[in-house]
């Protein structure tokens, strides 16, 4: 922009966005900023009638029936085949199941599987932990000598070695935001003879992805995030057709059996995507994400990766522009096409400061041990609250009202 922005230059963004219609379909506070979407997603607002109808007549009325005549049984394929058209898969390669954490410990158990001579699993130092915890009690599970190698983003070419057998990365980092380049990295891993297989956990719903272009092994990705299913909302799964017929899950549930209901004694996987459910899917959650996949699947994703990237950057140049770069530092890569949808900070006394914001109605997060988080949801977010949750931190930096005993004091969830 060069110039100074004003709290009117983003009021007269508000009126020409078209993605400003969204906004009204979900259920936000009055009086709340809220810059934490990439956390837990904000309620779409026909999410509590859809889930009404669900409890009173397909679980109150027709009970058990339900799973033939709602389509319940269907349903993880359903929504899989929903959130594979948000990040670019073909038919039939993508479940919804279980949360991330266990997503990932089959698809990982399958990649070692496909690459039975390796013995490493690359990643990155800062991924987010329960990745690295997942692959920590695969390894040790098998007892056959595997280990995590961990490095930093811009060591990951260098350590793709021969030994490596998955290369198990999140595409955007959840404490820096940094997004990796998903097309360089799974051509790297492949021409080394890796698996590779991405953690969408930041990205789904928030950057354009396309996994078969980039011809991606393995996926797994988050249900509450960007896609604005819910608390603990089910997770996903992709895993690509060439793969489909020659591994089966490690965790082999009745859901993913060829014919559940007639209650063989031994496991015959099923054909395709469905062998990687495992046991009864949570109907009342998957409903409730359901409904914010079919809003998100609404917009285009290139009006949202447009506006996520105005957003982003015209709030850390207001940062600049009313607090200063020296007060706070930027740790996300400037670069556009370089990070997601958030900005992070870092402040010495970032806990205080955060808890004083969230007091003021900005709801961002914490993240240990000294980052400010930003989260950029393009769907609900207007560009004046920009401004004003700028405002609302310089205020609380200039007067230092973080520093009262109470926002020092530490919860349980950050
Ligand atoms: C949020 C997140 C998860 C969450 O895992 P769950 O098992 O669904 O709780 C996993 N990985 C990454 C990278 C995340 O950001």
């Amino acid at each position: 922009m060069g110039q100074l922005i004003t709290r009117s230059d983003l009021e007269a963004l508000d009126r020409a966005d078209p993605l400003r219609v969204f906004r009204d379909r979900f259920t936000l506070p009055e009086g709340v900023i809220y810059l934490d979407g990439n956390s837990l997603g904000a309620m779409p607002q026909a999410a509590p009638a859809r889930m009404r109808e669900v409890v009173e007549v397909e679980w109150g009325r027709d009970l058990i029936r339900s799973w033939n005549i709602h389509g319940w049984i269907d349903i993880q394929k359903r929504i899989g085949a929903k959130i594979g058209r948000l990040i670019g898969a073909r038919d039939g390669e993508t479940i919804v199941a279980d949360s991330t954490s266990v997503n990932l410990f089959k698809a990982l158990a399958a990649s070692l599987e496909l690459r039975p001579d390796r013995r490493v699993i690359l990643s990155e130092r800062s991924n987010f932990p329960t990745d690295l915890y997942m692959a920590e009690g695969l390894i040790r599970y098998l007892g056959r000598g595997h280990t995590l190698r961990l490095v930093e983003p811009d060591e990951i070419d260098a350590a793709i070695g021969d030994d490596v057998a998955v290369v198990m990365l999140t595409q955007v980092n959840y404490r820096t935001g940094r997004m990796l380049d998903m097309p360089r990295i799974t051509e790297q891993a492949h021409a080394r003879g890796a698996i590779m297989l991405w953690d969408l956990a930041h990205s789904a719903g928030a950057v354009p992805i396309d996994l078969t272009s980039a011809n991606v092994d393995f996926a797994v990705g988050c249900g509450y995030k960007y896609l604005n299913g819910g608390p603990g909302a089910p997770a996903f799964l992709y895993v690509a057709k060439r793969h489909q017929s020659s591994v089966t899950s490690v965790l082999s549930g009745w859901h993913g059996h060829a014919s559940p209901f007639t209650f063989e004694p031994s496991y015959v996987p099923a054909e395709g995507i469905d062998r990687w459910a495992v046991g009864a899917p949570a109907i009342l959650s998957l409903i409730a994400l359901e409904v914010g996949v079919d809003l998100m699947l609404e917009a285009s994703p290139s009006a949202l990766r447009a506006k996520s990237l105005q957003q982003t950057s015209i709030f850390d140049a207001l940062v600049t522009q009313e607090i200063g770069n020296d007060v706070v530092s930027l740790v996300t890569p400037r670069e556009p096409g370089m990070r997601g949808s958030q900005l992070c900070y870092a402040y010495r006394d970032a806990w205080p400061v955060m808890r004083a914001l969230i007091d003021r109605g900005v709801i961002g997060d914490f993240r240990a041990p000294d980052i400010l988080r930003f989260g950029f949801t393009p769907l609900y977010l207007g560009f004046t609250e920009l401004w004003d949750a700028v405002a609302t931190l310089k205020g609380i930096l200039s007067a230092r009202t973080w520093d009262r005993p109470e926002y020092h004091a530490r919860a349980t969830v950050t």
